[in-house]
């Protein structure tokens, strides 16, 4: 038996399992990744900001190859009311400027060279496989199987890289399932139109992107953020919230998005587009208070299956990157001494608490509990925020003090005792 043994099997052809798949082959260690979908990225849903720095960091050069979209060079941040919009700019020429900060991607084409990338260096990929259970052994896992004895695949090691709400993970006792309150639930399409349609309606140079987060009336209010990303030659847009609070309040995501896309100042960004792709996709938000275990004897858990996420700054692929190569170079260790134990794997565990996933997670770990204990914030902040703006834009032939003295009216709508709670509340969340 032997030689059937694999020196790796990876569970998901998502940017995690790719990442430590590729840096197993490139030590030499036989790697095979089975992927449950078609092509790899075929079932993947993200938003598409994909940052360049650490994403170079993994794969020197890949500017020059990767299907990438457009260079990111502006962020706006916007709070819908229902019949409103307000927000803030930042654009920066240094951003339109080689090297980028950020490109917009999209997953499919994305994954599919990523996935052949690994290829390149020796692991082996293959779509079409749906991993049901994993094997075990003496009280270790031994391989994975895909439901039928002749599905069976032994390996040293194996990497669960399976994504948000990881039935492997929960199979080898590393995590329960997730609370409403530990995921969001996000829906999306890509929406289709011209290139210069997009360069006119968002003000931008050709070939440049805009990211726009947008949040209040987006969401019904409910704690999560809408968003839209230009594509060369579609629009990335979606919307989503706390699970827990989606079904507290009766929600759904569809209709959200559904709502999102028809408000006022949306609607124009969109019109004549057409929708050519939906899907709706879960993204951990239980953070480092909520991590897992990382590591048992025989495996390691990667990317969205051990949740790293950070959704303050939109960060997802880079740390699903970032910990594929760290369980790597884990595991290439443990290979040189033979022993793939819970205890040579917990170098994993050592190698991520030196790295910026455990210190950023760490500095965000009260950020949701801290938004989801206020829902005023996204719900009536907004609205307060719109009217001021209002009544101090509106010319209508009264003195000032007559406007000043709405807008002193207008805020008096939220009680000094609440404001300064939020804001101590938000300094104290974000200083970590
Ligand atoms: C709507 C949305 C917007 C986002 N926006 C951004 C963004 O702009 N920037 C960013 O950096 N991050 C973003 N993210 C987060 C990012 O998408 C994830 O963090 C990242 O994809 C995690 O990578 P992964 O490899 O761990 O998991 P995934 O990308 O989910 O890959 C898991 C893979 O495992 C496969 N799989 C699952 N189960 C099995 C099985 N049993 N057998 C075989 N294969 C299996 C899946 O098909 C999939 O290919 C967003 C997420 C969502 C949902």
């Amino acid at each position: 038996m032997a030689e059937d043994v694999l020196d790796a099997i990876v569970v998901g052809a998502g940017p995690a399992g790719i990442t430590a798949a590729r840096e197993l082959a490139i030590a030499g260690l036989a790697t095979v990744v089975l992927e449950r979908a078609q092509t790899p990225g075929g079932k993947n849903v993200w938003g598409g900001i994909l940052y360049r720095t650490p994403t170079e960091a993994m794969i020197p050069g890949f500017e020059d190859e990767a299907p990438l979209e457009r260079p990111i060079i502006e962020q706006r941040y916007l709070v819908l009311t229902e019949d409103a919009m307000l927000g803030g700019t930042y654009r920066s020429m240094r951003f339109a400027e080689k090297p980028y900060n950020a490109y917009s991607a999209l997953r499919a084409p994305f994954d599919q060279w990523y996935a052949g990338k690994a290829e390149e260096v020796g692991a082996e990929v293959y779509p079409e496989f749906t991993v049901t259970d994993l094997l075990w052994e003496d009280g270790a896992i031994v391989g994975v199987t895909t439901g039928d004895a002749e599905g069976e695949l032994r390996s040293k090691v194996v990497v669960i890289a399976d994504g948000a709400n990881s039935l492997l993970a929960q199979r080898a006792g590393l995590h329960r399932e997730w609370e409403p309150i530990e995921q969001a639930l996000i829906a999306k399409e890509v929406v289709a139109l011209p290139s210069a349609t997009i360069e006119e309606r968002f003000n931008l140079p050709a070939g440049m992107g805009t990211a726009l987060e947008i949040f209040g009336e987006s969401t019904w209010g409910l704690l999560g953020y809408g968003f839209i990303y230009t594509n060369k030659e579609s629009l990335s847009i979606g919307t989503g919230a706390l699970l827990e609070d989606l079904i507290t309040s009766g929600r759904n995501v569809n209709d959200m998005l559904d709502r999102f896309k028809a408000h006022p100042a949306i609607a124009p960004l969109l019109a004549g587009g057409e929708t050519v792709e939906y899907s709706a996709h879960l993204i951990p938000e239980g953070g480092y208070t909520r991590l897992p275990q990382l590591f048992t004897d025989g495996a390691v858990v990667v990317g969205d299956a051990a949740g790293f996420v950070n959704p303050l700054n939109r960060e997802g692929v880079n740390l699903a990157m970032l910990s594929g190569k760290l369980a790597a170079q884990a595991i290439v260790e443990a290979h040189q001494r033979d022993d793939f134990s819970a205890a040579a794997l917990s170098r994993y565990r050592e190698l991520l608490d030196k790295s910026i996933i455990i210190d950023d997670l760490y500095k965000i770990r009260d950020v949701t509990d801290f938004a989801h204990g206020r829902p005023h914030l996204l719900r009536d902040y907004p609205e307060l925020m719109s009217k001021a703006a209002h009544a101090y834009l509106t010319v209508d032939g009264r003195p000032k003090v007559a406007s000043h003295g709405d807008i002193a009216k207008i805020l008096r709508g939220v009680s000094k005792r609440q404001l300064l709670g939020d804001v101590i509340g938000a300094l104290r969340t974000i200083r970590g």
